[in-house]
């Protein structure tokens, strides 16, 4: 069952995806190499409850923390640890909050230190392969138009490997809402998307193969070659001409553009961006 949302429940939902990017913001002032995942997941509950939200995964399914943090291999849902992060690691933060009876979510891959640059490329490609899904959220397009453009940029455009077992989703008064959005498709199939549906687009591409495995811990999801992998999400409305971003990641850029000891990533050149 699909919801669409009105408009001011699309406010409401823009609302709590803002505080996810104050908390994103945060995380991009404060990251550095000899930060832990722990201390930062403690701060980014303190930000949230501070605006009389809630953490959104803390307690689903039994998910212990605030933030999912997922470092280098891991792809997604990494548990934040007390293990510091080093010089080199690529370090993805994907947050949800739960305000007003609705839920935001997005997630952003920050470059500590000094990166490889085969790595800071896969991130690049990663975002900018999340603009290029984005740019086909439109009322009209179907689902596998998002996931055809994301897979045709980062597969067989780049030969990184797209995840398959993890998608990105619609949400609202619930976190995870049908449908749900692969980051792989074919074009013109799939649920066709109409004015007021309110999906998280969320490509995860490895440097390597696709496949991935779980690890003993029961959430954290790595790629199983160990090669690193990238992560980067929006919220976003689907509308008549254009998706109307939900999320935005301006704040966490110019935190990042401040911070000596995290990279930016840049877009890919060369690729006319119509989403942003
Ligand atoms: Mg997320
Ligand atoms: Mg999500």
């Amino acid at each position: 069952m699909i919801y669409y949302k009105t408009d001011e429940e699309i406010e409401l939902i823009r609302q709590s995806c803002l505080l996810v990017c104050k908390v994103l913001t945060h995380v991009g002032t404060v990251i550095k190499p000899g930060v832990t995942g722990a201390q930062i997941d403690k701060e980014a509950e303190a930000l949230i409850r501070d605006h009389g939200a809630v953490p959104g995964f803390k307690g689903y399914r039994g998910f212990p923390s605030t933030l999912c943090i997922s470092v280098n291999e891991q792809v997604v849902h990494g548990i934040p640890s007390d293990k510091e992060f080093q010089d080199g690691d690529i370090v993805s933060v994907d947050c949800g909050t739960f305000m007003n009876e609705f839920y935001g979510d997005a997630a952003y891959t920050f470059a500590l230190g000094e990166i490889e640059p085969e790595v800071m490329k896969l991130l690049s490609v990663t975002k900018t392969s999340l603009y290029k899904g984005i740019e086909k959220a439109v009322d009209g397009k179907r689902i596998g138009d998002i996931g055809f453009a994301i897979q045709e940029y980062c597969e067989r455009k780049h030969k990184y490997g797209v995840v398959r077992e993890l998608v990105g989703h619609g949400l609202g008064r619930n976190l995870h809402e049908a449908p749900e959005v692969p980051n792989y498709g074919k074009k013109g199939k799939g649920p066709k998307m109409r004015d007021g549906l309110v999906i998280a687009i969320e490509p995860m591409v490895n440097l390597g193969r696709k496949e991935v495995s779980q690890a003993k811990d029961g959430w954290t999801i790595i790629s199983r070659d160990k090669t690193p992998s990238a992560h980067f999400e929006h919220t976003v409305a689907v509308r008549k001409q254009k998706a109307d971003l939900m999320s935005d990641h301006t704040e966490v850029e110019k935190a990042i553009a401040n911070n000596p000891n995290v990279n930016e990533v840049p877009l890919m050149q060369a690729e006319s961006i119509k989403a942003i």
